[in-house]
């Protein structure tokens, strides 16, 4: 009897340690990916005139890539940089670049900052769409007080017409569809690049969207409207971007060079 139930007893513990593996495993593999604290800091406070400057000689220098372009002048002085592209236009490669005074810790800024741009591609041309596909105006509002100031604004407020069409800026799968109290009928989209997308206050949501399923950059979301706590301000897409560990960030800069560079 004895010898029994000390089996018993080890079966037990068997079965709890392969499940705590089980769990461990499961947390480890499903964990979202950890962002260095200088990502998005860099990112959304980066002068869109500069993106678009860069974005222009790239196009007219396509050998010479962007995220270098953008990495040199949105981190060095004109005065420095300017030397710096006049060798990537002669063709010179990267790593064969003659930096004259610039010390070498700002070197590696530059390089910190090519590597962020290349990891996160939110300024690469027609990587993300616009996502009103009509007539809009926007200004920079994250961070603005909400009901007296319980709240902050976690978004861009897009304005124009009721039924402008608002398409997907990205790949991804839809994740939250229909109504809820601030954003009205909204739909949330998870990018294939881990972020959420949020498109809110919509008159009509796109009838062959369905929870769960794909949708691809392009595709219709739906029609502007003013619809959950927007049912007193004018038409407007309240568009946001939260990262997988919860933080909102500031879609504006982002916005504002898709307007001009997506497809
Ligand atoms: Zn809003």
């Amino acid at each position: 009897m004895i010898i029994i139930s000390s089996r018993i007893q080890k079966g037990v513990i068997q079965v709890g340690l392969l499940l705590l593996i089980a769990i461990i495993t499961w947390k480890v593999l499903h964990r979202p990916p950890t962002i260095k604290p200088d990502v998005y800091p860099y990112l959304t406070r980066m002068s869109t005139g500069l993106v678009e400057q860069c974005l222009n000689v790239h196009r007219h220098s396509p050998t010479i890539s962007w995220e270098y372009l953008l990495a040199i002048s949105s981190t060095l002085s004109e005065k420095e940089a300017q030397p710096l592209i006049e060798q990537l236009r002669n063709n010179v490669p990267f790593s064969d670049l003659n930096w004259g005074t610039i010390p070498s810790s700002m070197r590696k800024i530059v390089l910190r900052h090519w590597e962020i741009l290349k990891d996160y591609p939110f300024y690469q041309p027609n990587k993300y769409r616009f996502p009103v596909s009509g007539t809009t105006w926007f200004e920079d509002s994250f961070g603005a007080d909400r009901e007296g100031g319980i709240r902050r604004h976690e978004g861009t407020d897009l304005f124009g017409k009721e039924g402008t069409p608002i398409i997907s800026i990205c790949d991804g799968k839809i994740e939250q569809l229909g109504w809820n109290r601030l954003g009205g009928e909204r739909v949330g989209v998870r990018g294939d690049d881990g972020n959420y997308y949020y498109y809110a206050h919509l008159q009509t949501i796109s009838p062959w969207l369905v929870k769960g399923k794909r949708i691809e950059a392009g595709d219709s979301v739906g029609s502007m409207g003013h619809t959950g706590d927007a049912i007193t301000t004018p038409d407007h897409l309240h568009f946001g971007i939260e990262l997988p560990n919860g933080e909102w960030i500031n879609p504006y800069p982002f916005l504002k060079v898709w307007q001009n560079w997506s497809k």
